[in-house]
């Protein structure tokens, strides 16, 4: 049976999270994988240049004390992710992680290239482009953060792994996935690829709302551990409302046997305080720790990927303006930085500004509800407005209630 290792962790204080991370690691025992002299890649989520108290990025402290964890048992680490848009040592050095990571040493690997690698079992993926700095690693440590996001619902340990497909040929993958279920089995490839070593979710803060970027910070008071990720997603999703089927990387992760997403085929060690080594944790299926934890009105974002499946794929395309949930700017908030234009992955763009000092404007006609220009957003000034007749089609706005 798969095991998820929870610990409460009040605040980012280096010595809650440092004993947080002893406890799960305490806890998974021999799911650990890090012999002495293994090079491991530390991927946090770097998702874009925003400081630590945004919720957008891992936090440094949970970054700190897992490699420092990691190099006691003898592990020769590096770090690296592939942020959306932006340079990757500028994301890393805003969200506080390169400062962690030269205290200890630990180089950012090489994510500007990549190899392609074939992947016959794949299901959607059969050829990838992957980082060369993953590609150099004996083992990848995957440390996601807690996060809503506007076209998976959530954003766990199997979404995180996208940033190993370096800048631009993430784009690429969004065109040829366009909706949350196609890229949901493209993100289940990737991370059956991958095989991270193990998931280090850094849930002391989270996101909730708008994610992954321009949400809210939540206060969840959680570090969670696994080497199953989808298990870790779904028991991550159950404590913020969410049921594994309404998450597609966890749903399809565990219909594909990438893991297991059944919260009661899930054994669940929970510590209520890591800081006392006399305290024993909870041991119990899944569903049971869960409900304990569960975050009390959490804030979803507006789904969506019931519809855009079928507008897709069923020919209705004149029906997509009214039961489509679409991106819209606030001019109120935008600062005209292009950040969105750049970001969008549709060739010709789906968003253009007419001059440098207006806001960017949409062509809904192409757009293909990937929100990646709401992801990049610095100024949070793209809200998702829901379609007038989404609930025709069977969309479930919030999925859990
Ligand atoms: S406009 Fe936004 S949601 Fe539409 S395709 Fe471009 S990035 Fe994706
Ligand atoms: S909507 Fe956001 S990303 Fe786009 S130009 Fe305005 S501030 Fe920049």
């Amino acid at each position: 049976m798969p095991r998820v290792a929870i610990a409460a962790c009040p605040d980012y204080q280096d010595e809650h999270v440092a004993a947080a991370v002893a406890a799960l690691f305490g806890a998974l025992g021999e799911d650990l994988r890090a012999g002495p002299g293994e090079r491991l890649l530390l991927k946090p989520n770097l998702l874009s240049a925003a400081a630590p108290e945004r919720a957008a990025t891992t936090h440094p402290a949970v970054f700190r004390a897992v490699a420092q964890a990691l190099a006691a048992r003898g592990a020769v680490l590096t770090y690296g992710d592939s942020p959306g848009i932006e340079n990757t040592e500028r994301v890393a050095r805003v969200s506080g992680i390169a400062a962690a990571a030269e205290a200890l040493g630990i180089p950012l690997a090489e994510f500007d290239t990549s190899e392609e690698v074939a992947f016959p079992e794949g299901r959607v993926l059969k050829h990838i482009y992957v980082a060369k700095g993953v590609l150099e690693a004996d083992g990848l440590v995957n440390l996601p953060k807690f996060k809503t996001h506007a076209l998976m619902t959530f954003t766990g340990a199997v979404k995180n792994l996208f940033g190993c497909i370096p800048g631009t040929l993430k784009a690429k993958e969004h065109v040829r996935h366009p909706n949350a279920d196609d890229f949901g089995e493209m993100c289940v490839d990737l991370a059956a690829y991958l095989r991270p070593r193990l998931s280090v979710m850094d849930a002391v803060v989270g996101m909730e709302g708008n994610g992954p970027r321009s949400g809210a910070p939540r206060r969840i008071g959680l570090l969670l551990a696994s080497a199953d990720p989808v298990a870790l997603d779904a028991v991550a999703g159950a404590i913020a409302g969410l049921p594994p089927s309404a998450v597609p990387t966890t749903r399809i992760g565990g219909e594909t046997g990438l893991g297991t997403s059944d919260l009661d085929r899930i054994e669940a060690i929970y510590f209520r305080d890591p800081s006392d080594p006399a305290a024993a944790p909870e041991t119990a299926p899944a569903s049971r720790i869960a409900r304990g934890l569960l975050v009390p009105d959490f804030r979803l974002p507006d789904a969506v990927h019931s519809t855009v499946r079928f507008v897709t794929t069923t020919g209705v395309r004149a029906l997509r303006g009214f039961v489509l949930n679409r991106p819209t700017i606030d001019p109120a908030r935008c600062s005209r930085c292009g950040a969105c234009v750049r970001a969008c992955p549709t060739e010709p763009k789906s968003l253009a500004a007419d001059g440098p000092r207006d806001v960017p404007h949409y062509d809904y006609r192409t757009c293909i509800r990937c929100f990646c220009c709401q992801e990049m957003c610095p100024a949070g000034a793209i809200d998702v407005r829901k379609a007038p007749f989404g609930f025709l089609l069977g969309l479930k706005s919030r999925p859990r209630k």
